[in-house]
């Protein structure tokens, strides 16, 4: 069973109504519009593409379109092995709900809920749940399936008339209208024993057992394994692997836990794992101490996100300049998984919307390391935190901060936090790839901004890279209070370069109202230039040539002196 929030994806105004009745039933959905058709949480630009990458990212569908629309599209998907995440067609007037696809990850659990939010009658087409008022083979979260394959002949059976036995405890059962007999051949057994199910057996796994690694535990998936076989318990009854806290940034841990298909959580632990194996669970439990593992058996399934912490996590991304196209997936992966948010208010707000379960901090744009210690307590606490800067994270943005932050703290909480840096396409590319390719040959990036570094530098490294005849990439060019600092660095290039030099000026690029411009170093002025622009300035063999369209394309030869053959 799925927790994604579902993506609502409506093609047009029409819809919009329909689309926020759903919403109401799941509040942490986003509706996404087609843009220019629809304003909806998200702009999307093409349908197809869209709806294939939600399904392939495993997240549920609410289309509200034709159902042929959607088997059409996702049709080339159906073959491969992968995510089925549920996937429902709903009429665009709210008349007509239809599960299409993802039986076994709840879609006809969705479909009744998103029918009575609308006040119609679900379209549900699968016998066995019809018939059993629930589906056989998709067991409530705590509970696995044995064999999806044998599962579906055993409803096949009950289906055609036979009977059967439940053995164990089943509660979710009690309000199913199963065909049930004592004598029965065919039997749903309930139960975490290990074994090889007979023909007329459909196993249910229970997911009630815990393994606690012990610190110098290693192999620990085959260990695990072992363990489980050893004990005589099924490898599907594992329900989480649990670590003592120290033992946090070991690779190794997560590598096993996704190895056997489960999450990984934290205690804080002492040298006795029995014991706090045992206190960790907070239900009566029975205990097997093996070499490097401990197993714990529970009367009950155990919920993992009960036991301990997960281990915290903080990632400092980068947008991009705005644009959604122009965000990495795994930006926007890290974006969907994120609970917390920081940074500076308007970067905040370009990474969103976010759902009600996320929490934004938004904070000024000065207090970056006082951001960066807080991303820290919060990833410490295991939450799943973001840290978001505009571009790319590392040019002059937060990812130094963050680093900063964690590289003067002693706290080994924070150095036990999964940090990953995940880049972005910078202000300085993104405005080099509208303009042509001005930065084509050898290039230097700087950020004109003397509130961190002293003015004599730049001047220093403005004069040797103008000198070296590098192409500039100018960040942080002007500001309020920073008046004649453009002024004066534009003079120690004119040193260097003739008037006739290109320069691009780039504003709010991939933003609404992006504005490129393309002049000379004699002809610019600072009054041309504010604090959301990118100036970069040409060497002394970048040109500029008119493009069918209008306007100028302006680019630097990948070579240097003489042109070479071909
Ligand atoms: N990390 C960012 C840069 C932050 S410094 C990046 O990699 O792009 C802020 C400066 O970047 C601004 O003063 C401006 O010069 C430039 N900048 C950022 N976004 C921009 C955009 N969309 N268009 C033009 N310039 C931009």
């Amino acid at each position: 069973m799925t927790s994604k929030a579902p993506a609502i994806v409506i093609l047009g105004q029409g819809s919009l109504a329909t689309a926020r009745r759903i919403q109401q039933r799941y509040p942490d959905a986003l509706i996404h519009g087609l843009a220019g058709r629809v304003k909806g949480d998200r702009q999307y630009l093409e349908f197809g593409a869209t709806l294939r990458e939600l399904y392939q990212r495993d997240t549920p569908i609410i289309a509200l379109c034709a159902a042929g629309i959607v088997i059409r599209t996702l049709a080339p998907l159906l073959l491969e092995k992968g995510a089925e995440p549920p996937v429902l067609a709903v009429a665009e007037d709210g008349s007509a709900v239809v599960p299409l696809l993802g039986g076994l990850g709840g879609v006809n659990g969705m479909a009744r809920d998103i029918a009575a939010a609308l006040h119609v009658a679900p379209a549900i087409t699968t016998s066995g749940e019809l018939r059993f008022g629930t589906c056989l083979l998709n067991p409530p979260s705590g509970y696995s399936l044995g064999d999806l394959e044998q599962g579906k002949r055993f409803v096949s059976d009950l289906l055609a008339g036979e009977t059967v036995r439940v053995e164990g405890a089943a509660p979710w059962l009690d309000q199913a209208q199963l065909p049930q007999d004592a004598q029965a051949r065919l039997a749903i057994r309930i139960d975490s024993a290990a074994g090889v199910p007979t023909a007329d057996e459909l196993r249910i796994y229970p997911r009630n057992v815990v393994i606690a690694v012990s610190a110098g535990a290693t192999d620990i998936s085959n260990l695990s394994v072992q363990a489980l076989a050893q004990a005589g318990l099924a490898p599907q009854s594992l329900a989480c692997l649990l670590a003592a806290d120290s033992d946090m940034p070991r690779s190794e841990l997560q590598q096993a836990a996704s190895a056997l298909g489960v999450p990984l959580r934290f205690v804080a632990a002492n040298a006795n794992v029995a014991q706090w194996l045992g206190d960790a669970m907070g239900q009566p439990v029975s205990l097997q101490v093996l070499d490097g593992v401990a197993i714990a058996v529970a009367e009950q399934p155990v919920d993992p996100q009960r036991i301990g912490r997960p281990r915290g996590r903080l990632a400092v991304i980068g947008l991009g300049p705005g644009a959604a196209e122009l965000m990495v997936p795994a930006v926007r992966a890290e974006l969907d998984r994120a609970t917390d948010v920081l940074g500076y208010e308007t970067y905040v707000r370009m990474a969103g919307p976010f759902r009600a379960d996320q929490v934004q901090h938004c904070t000024d744009n000065r207090e970056e390391m006082q951001r960066a210690r807080h991303a820290f307590e919060l990833a410490a606490e295991g939450r799943s935190v973001v840290v978001v800067s505009s571009g790319d994270p590392g040019v002059f943005a937060m990812a130094a901060a963050v680093l900063e932050a964690l590289h003067e703290s002693s706290d080994t909480r924070w150095h036990s936090v999964d940090l990953q840096i995940l880049p972005g396409v910078s202000a300085s590319l993104a405005t080099a790839a509208q303009a042509g390719a001005p930065l084509g040959h050898d290039f230097c990036v700087m950020s004109l901004s003397d509130n961190l570094k002293p003015w004599s530098i730049i001047e220093k490294r403005l004069d040797l890279a103008a000198q070296a005849d590098l192409a500039l990439a100018f960040y942080n060019p002007i500001s309020r209070s920073r008046p004649w600092q453009l002024g004066r660095a534009l003079e120690i290039v004119a040193q260097h370069r003739t008037p006739q030099t290109p320069v691009v000026l780039g504003r709010d690029i991939g933003r609404p109202g992006q504005t490129l411009r393309v002049t000379t170093l004699g002809q610019l002025t600072p009054d041309q230039v504010d604090m959301r622009t990118m100036v970069l300035v040409g060497s002394s063999t970048t040109c500029m040539f008119p493009r069918a369209e209008g306007g100028d394309w302006v680019y630097t030869p990948r070579w240097y002196g003489n042109k070479p053959a071909g």
